[in-house]
Parts: structure tokens; sequence; C-alpha cells
């Protein structure tokens, strides 16, 4: 067992650490403005091409950083120290699109991965959240293309995506006599589309450098040239994405805990009460160690499941488990990192209630993470699902090299 960063890990830390570096400087403004201007974003792109960290979850051949899962969450883990969701300005085209046709991956994907175009993924709607099936969204075979109809939550970066993956019920008549919906099927549409709307955009507890717009699709007219993965591919697909992007959403807020717990740390050092500094207090103490607790615990998870995804051997039973660590990941990183920031808010005392300050903004942008991307209770829902099914040695165990 080795649990030593290669160099190539350590260099990809250490050159993903050097651009959030480069990055960092922007958040003030991203809070202050609610957003950055063009001529802020284009300078954060050239930074993250000059990084090589542009798409780390694509292929090389396709341009991407063609990283491994354990890469990435090395990397995330290092963009998760920055505010106001900054991190985001270094794309990731959505995991779902490695299945684009090849007249796809010319017109999305490519200028996706180099950060020319964006994505944005619409399940979400106002009665389906945790539980997509319920989605109301329809897509009615019409010639050799579809009509598409619904309405979108949610859809974050929507105001700077170029183009949106829908999630819609294709309309077969099987099953729908009997309660069923049709084929759940991803479909990539434009978002200057003739019928697409963006219907709102809401305020939400962080400020993050995109929005989450709401949408509407109104007789929306595609070809079957739309269609992503496969007619009735639409969870399978969404599946697969979600589970890895689990993972990185454990490695970020473990990134963002870190910084948090640092800047309590020499907070404590520097602010002196009643003669002491804070950090000779053992009320003080006690709360900086449970956080490395939460912290390291919780990084060690992170990379042992990471590693795990990318030995996987490819079977369904294989990639049922993965789903579940990878929920045990999400589930647990994401809540420890909220003691975290709440513990580090509390030892700055009335600056920690201030948005000027980065400890405030990690406390109040870290609470999303027990909910988007399937909430700490649909988490729980997958893991006792596995109990259930396949019982607790694989998810109790490391993996076992055949
Ligand atoms: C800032 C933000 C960005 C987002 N970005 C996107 C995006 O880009 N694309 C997208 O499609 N969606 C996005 N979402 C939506 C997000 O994935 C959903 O909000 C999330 O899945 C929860 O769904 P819901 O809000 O409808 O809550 P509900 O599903 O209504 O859940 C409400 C509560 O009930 C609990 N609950 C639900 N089902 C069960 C159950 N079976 N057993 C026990 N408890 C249950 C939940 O845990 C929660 O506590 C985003 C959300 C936010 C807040």
């Amino acid at each position: 067992m080795e649990f030593a960063l290669t160099p190539r890990l350590a260099e990809l830390k250490r050159r993903a650490a050097g651009l959030a570096e480069k990055i960092m400087p922007y958040e003030d403004a991203c809070e202050a403005d609610n957003g950055l201007p063009p001529e802020a974003l284009a300078a954060i792109r050239e930074e993250v091409l000059a990084s090589g960290l542009q798409a780390i979850n694509m292929p090389a051949e396709w341009g991407g950083a063609g990283l491994s899962v354990l890469e990435q969450a090395v990397v995330q883990d290092e963009l998760g120290k920055l505010t106001n969701a900054l991190w985001d300005t270094v794309w990731r085209p959505a995991n779902c699109l490695r299945a684009a046709t090849p007249e796809q991956r010319e017109r999305y994907l490519l200028p996706g991965i180099q950060g020319r175009c964006r994505d944005a993924v619409a399940i979400t709607e106002a009665d389906a959240g945790s539980d997509p099936s319920g989605i109301a969204t329809t897509a009615e075979p019409d010639g050799d293309g579809y009509v598409i109809n619904g309405e979108k939550w949610f859809v974050t970066v929507g105001d700077a995506a170029d183009f949106l993956i829908v999630l819609a019920n294709v309309r077969t008549g099987a099953g729908e006599e009997a309660g069923g919906e049709g084929a759940p099927t991803l479909f990539i549409i434009d978002k200057d589309h003739p019928g697409v709307t963006l219907k709102r955009t809401p305020r939400y507890t962080h400020t993050f450098v995109y929005e989450h717009p709401e949408f509407v699709f109104e007789d929306v007219r595609v070809g079957a040239d739309a269609v992503l993965g496969g007619v009735g591919q639409g969870y399978e697909l969404t599946r697969d994405w979600f589970t890895e992007e689990r993972l990185m959403i454990g490695a970020r807020t473990i990134g963002a805990a870190e910084r948090a717990l640092s800047l309590a740390t020499e907070w404590a050092r520097g602010r002196t009460q009643g003669g002491e500094p804070l950090i000779n207090r053992q009320l003080i103490q006690g709360m900086l160690a449970d956080s490395v607790v939460d912290i390291a615990t919780n990084r060690a998870l992170t990379h042992q499941v990471a590693w795990e995804f990318d030995q996987a051997d490819g079977s369904e039973r294989g990639r049922k488990l993965l789903h579940a660590k990878a929920a045990t990941v999400k589930l647990a990183a994401s809540e420890a990192s909220n003691r975290v920031a709440d513990r580090a808010q509390q030892i700055f005392g009335g600056r920690g209630y201030m948005r000027d300050y980065p400890v405030e903004r990690i406390w109040r942008e870290l609470r999303v993470d027990r909910i988007w991307e399937g909430t700490s209770e649909i988490q729980r829902l997958v893991i006792a699902n596995e109990i259930d099914k396949r019982g607790l040695p694989g998810l109790l165990s490391f993996r076992t090299e055949a």
C-alpha cells in the first residue's frame, strides 16, 4: 500500500495551487459585483489555458488535460480553496458529453474543451429534484426530430452557457398508459434556439461567479442529431456523471475546509482577547483539532475512492459499488467541511460574519454541497441501498488487487 503523492501528483497539486493563486485576486470583485466582467473572465481563461488544467476530465487527444480521477481530485482539492465558486471558471465540460457523436463533438465538445463555449446541465424541475423520474419535460417525436416542452430550474452556468444539456422524456407510447412517461433522454439544445427562454434568475445564498437561472422550452423543434448518447439513455449518462462529480465535490469541499482552517489558525494566533492569544484557549484549540480530524480523514477517503475509480474493472457490480462509495465521500466530506467552516467562522467572531472575510464566504458557499448533486439524505439512501443489495464488505474494505 502506497500513500505518497507520486511526482506527477505533486506537480499537478503545485500547478493547481499556482492557478488558484492567480484566480484568488478576483474574489473580492466577484463578491462585490455578483460576478465578473467579460475582461476578467477572459484573463482567467488565459491563465487556465497557460496552466494546462482546462477540461481536466476530457481526453488529451481532444485537447483536454486527460487526467485520471485521482489526478482530478487532487486538482479539485486545490481549486476548492477559491471562494465565489471561482473553481468553476476552470471549465470541465459535463462528463456525459463523452457520449457525443463525432458531429456533436466537433460542434460542441471540442470548442467547450478549449474554453470557447460552455455547457449547462438542465435536469431539475419545480416538481422533480431528488427524484428526476418525476420530470414533466417531454420530447414528442415529430418527423425526423422532436418537439420539446417543459421548464428547468437551477441551471448552473445557464447565464454564460452557449448550449444546454436537457433531460426530457421521449414519448414512445410504450408504458405511458400504465403511468410511465416515456424514455428519459438527454438533448443538446443551443441556448438561442427558437422556443428557449431564460425565465428568471433567482438570488441564492452564495455569490457564485455564474448564475443558476430557470429556462422554459416551448415547442422547441430539434433534429434527431440533438439526442446525446441515445434515446432512453438519460439516466445512465447522468448517473455516471453524478458519480464522478460527487467525488469532485468531496475533493473541493475538503480544499475549502483547509483554507478556512488555515485562516482560522492564523487568526487565532494573531488575535488577543483577555490578555492571551486565542490559540492558547483550550476551547479554541478543540475547534482547531476537530477540524484537522475532519479534513484529514475525509481527504484520505476521497483520495482512496478516487484511486479505486481509476482501478475500476468496468463490471456492473463494480460500477454500483463505486456509485455508493462516491456517495459516501460526498456525504462525509460535504458535511465535515460545513462543520469546519462553521468552527472557523466562530473563531473569527463578528468578523466571521462579514462578507469581505473569505471565511464567511466559505461558510455560506459550502452549504449547497449538502444539497446539489444529490442531497445528504439521497447519499444516505444510495449507501443504504448498497448495504441491502450487496452487503457491507465492499463498502468497508479497500479494493483488493486482482
Ligand atoms: C445552487 C444550486 C445549483 C444547482 N445546479 C443544478 C444544475 O446545474 N442542474 C440541475 O439539473 N440541477 C441543479 N440543482 C438542483 C439540485 O440538484 C436539487 O436542488 C437537489 O437535487 C434537490 O432537489 P430539490 O431541490 O427539488 O429538493 P427535494 O427533492 O424536494 O428535497 C427536499 C428535501 O427532502 C429530502 N428528500 C427528498 N427525497 C427524499 C427521500 N426519498 N427520502 C428522504 N428525504 C428525501 C431532501 O433530502 C431534502 O432535504 C442546483 C441546486 C442549487 C441549490
